[in-house]
């Protein structure tokens, strides 16, 4: 699959624009990638569409070739459509805590369960977990007995008790306990089942969980749409754990998920152990999804050469004299991504003799020079002569930062020498060097 992604991104390639046309292969590629990691259909349409509309209005970025930014635009995308970063748990301003884990029979809410208790525990949290499953034998024991595994006590009733009623006790009891959070472990079926459901709505109606998580099993596949829609749509859910991912399945269930639910999924599950629980990391899941380990190399490459194609912008601002601090405080960041100033430096002429210890004497130099530049306002850094000019400016700069008022005024002299110096060597024609300023 990855070599016919390359396909189609390298005919993307040869083109200078995303264009109608010559999109086509890569989405039916990027169609047939999610479809085989079991994300549902409609997902994948409505998906596709947007991936579409966002590459059709794209920026040109010069230097950036367009199979390179199509990838960025497919990833970035996934990301987005996952929650681009991860949501914690909901937390009470009053404690308990309250959450509620909900799911089919079999996807692993006990195991969850068992899970986030460990989990908190071990962020100093005291919790509760309180046992309403009173369907199937044995399931209350189970809880019993991973909560003697992991040191966290249960609730129960018994399995002749009513599931509502040992909600609503076991959220007293947290209550009387004084623990941060209680955790309410519930029946599931094979099926959606109505009788299921209304117990459940019961079940939360009673409690008014902070957090009502949708235990999904990631081999679910396509049907996870479905499901998520009528929890969402009966019960309202407000984020998910999805379990199983030690398994060979790539995880498309998470997009459906989220896609439908608009919920956030906020753990994963990795294996049969109580620690095997891990925070969801949409960025993570995207590459999986994607099924490509170098999707991630591609989108580094993409960014860099977008990061290129900044420089090419600052060196015309450079040539127009407007290059200023926050140009500078950006050129220093990027070489610090770009890897190692020695490796950097070592490509100009006349610095490659460079020792060591100047290299060092370098990055030392830089971090001063950064510290500084944060210590000047939005102004100053606008307008580098501003301080030129005012010794009492540079004082304060001095001050904020940390050095002398005479290491400020260095910078500054240094700054507009070095300015000048690389309009000259514009105008001669010669390349700007990206990264040398300061040096
Ligand atoms: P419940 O019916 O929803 O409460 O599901 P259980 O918690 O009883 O789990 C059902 C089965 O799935 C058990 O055998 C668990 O050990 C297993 N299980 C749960 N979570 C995971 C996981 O993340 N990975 C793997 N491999 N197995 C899991
Ligand atoms: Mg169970």
């Amino acid at each position: 699959l990855a070599e016919r992604l390359e396909d189609a991104w390298k005919k993307l390639r040869g083109q200078n624009k995303i264009s109608q046309s010559n999109i086509q292969d890569a989405l039916q590629e990027v169609r047939r990638a999610l479809l085989e990691a079991d994300v549902n259909l409609q997902v994948v349409k409505t998906f596709v569409a947007e991936v579409e509309q966002k590459a059709l209005g794209a920026e040109v970025i010069s230097g950036v070739n367009p199979g390179q930014q199509f990838i960025k635009i497919v990833y970035d995308e996934l990301v987005k459509v996952m929650g681009e970063s991860n949501v914690p748990l909901a937390q009470a301003d009053k404690p308990p805590t309250v959450i509620l884990m909900a799911g089919l029979q079999g996807t692993g809410k006990t195991t969850a369960t068992a899970k986030l208790a460990l989990y908190l525990r071990k962020q100093n949290q005291t919790c509760l977990m309180v046992a309403t499953d009173v369907y199937r034998p044995a399931a209350i024991d189970q809880l019993i007995t991973l909560g003697q595994q992991i040191d966290v006590p249960v609730f129960e009733m018994g399995s002749d008790a009513d599931p509502v009623e040992i909600a609503r006790a076991g959220v007293e009891k947290a209550k009387e306990m004084g623990v941060d959070t209680v955790l309410i472990d519930t029946a599931g079926r094979l099926q959606i089942d109505r009788d299921m459901m209304a117990e459940l709505a019961r079940i939360k109606a009673t409690v008014n969980p902070h957090d009502t998580l949708l235990v999904v099993d990631a081999m679910t596949g396509q049907e996870a749409a479905n499901l998520t829609r009528t929890f969402q749509e009966q019960i309202g859910i407000t984020g998910a754990i999805l379990t199983k991912l030690d398994g060979d399945t790539r995880g498309g269930a998470a997009l459906s998920v989220r896609q439908v639910s608009g919920q956030p999924i906020k753990f994963v599950g990795v294996g049969e152990k109580v620690e095997a629980l891990q925070p969801f990391y949409p960025d993570r899941m995207a590459s999986r999804i994607l099924n490509m380990g170098d999707v991630l190399t591609l989108v580094e490459k993409a960014q860099e050469q977008i990061d290129i194609a900044d420089v090419e912008k600052m060196q015309s601002k450079i040539l127009e004299a407007k290059f200023d601090f926050n140009d500078f405080l950006k050129q220093m960041r990027l070489l610090k991504n770009m890897g190692s100033l020695g490796g950097l430096l070592k490509m100009i002429p006349g610095f490659s003799k460079l020792s060591g210890a100047d290299i060092e004497k370098g990055e030392t130099e830089l971090k001063r020079t950064e510290a500084m530049i944060n210590s000047m306002t939005t102004e100053e850094r606008a307008n580098p002569d501003l301080l030129a000019k005012s010794p009492s400016r540079r004082r304060r700069i001095a001050r904020g930062s940390g050095y002398e008022e005479s290491d400020v005024t260095k910078l500054v002299s240094n700054f507009t020498r070095m300015r000048n110096m690389m309009q000259q060597m514009g105008r001669g024609g010669m390349p700007a060097m990206p990264g040398m300023p300061g040096m």
